[in-house]
């Protein structure tokens, strides 16, 4: 199903946060982005937005590590500094710690990135002509 030209620009307002973090179409926000954890869909099953503009490369991971890897890393760090735990302490709290803070928030920073990079129409600077000779858009 494809939605009218018209309605482009009133879907085009809704929030990354709120479609993409949950892993909705950034047009639609009824479809799904992902096809399984974190493999992006060719197109959205509701509007048919076509995700080959989707590529956050390694954005998602860097978050991860600034916003979630660190501040778990630094928890462990500090746990062995101020209480000096057996090692079976660090792998039961660690290795839980490491995988929340690594494998979990992925999907929902991933879809956000996608989803801003629709609504923001963004690109790789410098690349706008190759942009729209791949997309067939006049320049
Ligand atoms: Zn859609």
């Amino acid at each position: 199903m494809t939605r009218e030209a018209g309605s482009e620009t009133a879907a085009a307002r809704l929030s990354p946060i709120a479609t993409g973090v949950r892993g909705l179409c950034p047009r639609c926000g009824q479809g799904h982005i992902f096809q399984g954890f974190l493999k992006v869909r060719d197109h959205c099953e509701v509007c048919g937005l076509d995700y080959g503009f989707a590529d956050p490369a390694d954005g998602p991971a860097v978050f991860v590590q600034l916003f979630a890897c660190i501040p778990g890393v630094v928890f462990i760090v500090m746990l062995e500094i101020l209480a000096r735990p057996p090692l079976w302490v660090h792998v039961a709290v660690g290795i839980p710690i490491l995988i929340l803070t690594t494998v979990l928030p992925l999907r929902p920073i991933k879809g956000w990135l996608i989803a801003a990079q629709y609504v923001n129409n963004a690109q790789e600077a410098g690349t706008a002509q190759l942009w729209n000779q791949l997309h067939d858009k006049a320049d």
